[in-house]
């Protein structure tokens, strides 16, 4: 085991591209760390460079202590393990899981031991004279898994291993890379553009964005304290809502609702002359004819376009009522754009599933101000801690307000069926090639050796 630092690390490509720009994360020893970004945001070539598949054009990689920069990945002592498993098509899964050991001319006794410790620790005992291509999805990445496993790595590189199965085994795989993590102790990197698995996952998340790290944190920290807008749209599923705004004496005038300041807000908009882009959480948001009178928060009527019943959660979309020159500019200005999941023209407002709305019907709609977010719309930066005031309505989403546990939070738990149901999209699309494609991959020479608290905002109320 070992930790990895990356100290300044550039990545400059033949053709002058820079994908990773100078970026420094320490992942500390055991860590399970993911990095997760868009696509293109340079996460993949990170992962590379600690690997050895692609050198470090600037700075400095220490694994264990030791520089690494110029050390070819075979004498790096890790394990990667890839999205398309790279199994031998023609080996046992016994085999599959020992080749790296009888490259480096182990003892068979000694590899027939790991292997079938492996297989136990991963389920796969029954199937270790079996062929990967009459395995399934899971069990195949199970063996990729084991293939790292026997070799007792210092490390293990993951690039987005779960995205070739389908929605109900990723979730369950997702359990079983994090217990088997925890169990090994091992230090771990993890590559994902989907935030569920980033927040479910690891100990600490870096969010990249463009080359280069925008904050690194827990998960809850992330969706709590979002350091820029970029990152508060990245993480938590649907994913925030993102309006322009202004201030005109104590009130913050939101398209859709004027709402009064709190303390906070008043403190962040010292310093700040203009508009400023208010970020809303969807569990902010209830229906009005569910919330008690003595609540607190605002109300306001809007025209539900589209209702999402996902059973424990329902969506309501809504307008947000902001003039598309506004969005244009704010789009362009701030990055929003890049944020798959953020969409500036509709609201997504996560209801009780109690609720009664319904598509194209006029709603009355209740709003939490005490927790908005406000960004500067040039630079992105959030601009006040969005903790509730003190007096403010914190006390009130305690009991007796009619929701349930799971339908009340934007939790990162329950997003997996909100982002398949709602704005942000997953990877169901990959399901069309998982298996069939992975098997004809042969691994290459290098291939193993080389080759506001998440259970939502609103955990106030348990
Ligand atoms: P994805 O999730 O789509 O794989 P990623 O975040 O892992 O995205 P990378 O694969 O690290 O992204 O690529 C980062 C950027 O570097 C991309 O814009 C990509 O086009 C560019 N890039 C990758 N390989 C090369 C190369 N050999 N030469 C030039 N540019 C490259």
């Amino acid at each position: 085991m070992a930790d990895i630092v990356l100290d300044h690390v550039t990545k400059r490509f033949p053709d002058g591209y820079e994908a990773v720009k100078s970026i420094s994360l320490e992942i500390k020893d055991g860590e399970f760390m993911i990095l997760v970004g868009p696509s293109g945001c340079g996460k993949s070539t990170a992962l590379n460079m600690i690997a050895g598949l692609e050198d470090v054009t600037e700075g400095e990689l220490r694994i264990g202590g030791d520089l690494v920069n110029d050390r070819a990945p075979k004498d790096r002592d890790i394990a990667m393990i890839f999205q398309n498993y790279a199994l031998y098509p023609h080996m046992s899964v016994r085999e599959n899981m020992g080749f790296a050991l009888k490259l480096a001319k182990v003892d068979q006794k000694e590899i027939d031991t790991r292997v079938e410790e492996a297989a136990e620790t991963l389920d796969l005992t029954e199937h270790l004279e079996r062929r990967p291509a009459n395995l399934s999805g899971g069990q195949r990445q199970r063996v990729a898994m084991g293939r790292a496993i026997v070799r007792d790595p210092r490390a293990f590189l993951m690039d987005e291993p779960l995205s070739n199965l389908d929605a109900k085994l990723r979730v369950q795989m997702r359990t079983e890379v994090a217990e088997l993590q925890s169990r090994l102790g091992t230090t771990t990197v993890y590559v994902t553009h989907d935030q569920t698995e980033a927040m479910t996952l690891g100990d600490r998340v870096a969010v990249m964005r463009a080359g280069e790290i925008q904050q690194v944190g827990p998960p809850q920290e992330l969706y709590n304290e979002p350091k820029n807008l970029f990152v508060a749209g990245f993480i938590g599923s649907p994913a925030m809502n993102f309006v322009v705004a202004s201030v005109e004496g104590d009130t913050l005038k939101l398209p859709f609702v004027d709402v009064p300041l709190t303390d906070d807000m008043r403190d962040a908009m010292k310093d700040h002359a203009g508009n400023v882009l208010a970020g809303v959480r969807p569990g902010r948001f209830e229906d009005a004819a569910l919330v008690e009178e003595d609540k607190g928060g605002v109300t306001f009527k809007t025209k539900v376009k589209l209702v999402e019943s996902l059973g424990s959660e329902l969506f309501a979309h809504f307008s947000s009522e902001q003039s598309s020159d506004q969005i244009d500019k704010v789009a362009t200005d701030a990055g929003l754009d890049e944020l798959s999941g953020s969409s500036l023209d509709t609201i997504v407002a996560r209801l009780d599933p109690a609720s009664k709305v319904k598509r194209g019907d006029e709603a009355e709609l209740w709003l939490d101000p005490s927790k908005i977010l406000l960004f500067d719309p040039e630079s992105g930066k959030r601009l006040n801690t969005g903790r509730a005031d003190a007096t403010d309505h914190e006390h009130h989403d305690g009991e007796g307000d009619g929701r349930t546990d799971e339908g009340d939070s934007d939790s990162v738990e329950d997003s997996d069926s909100a982002s398949e149901g709602s704005s942000r999209p997953d990877q169901s699309e990959d399901d069309s090639h998982g298996a069939g494609e992975a098997d004809t991959d042969t691994p290459s020479e290098g291939t193993d050796t080389k080759s506001e608290e998440p259970g939502g905002e609103r955990a106030d109320q348990t």
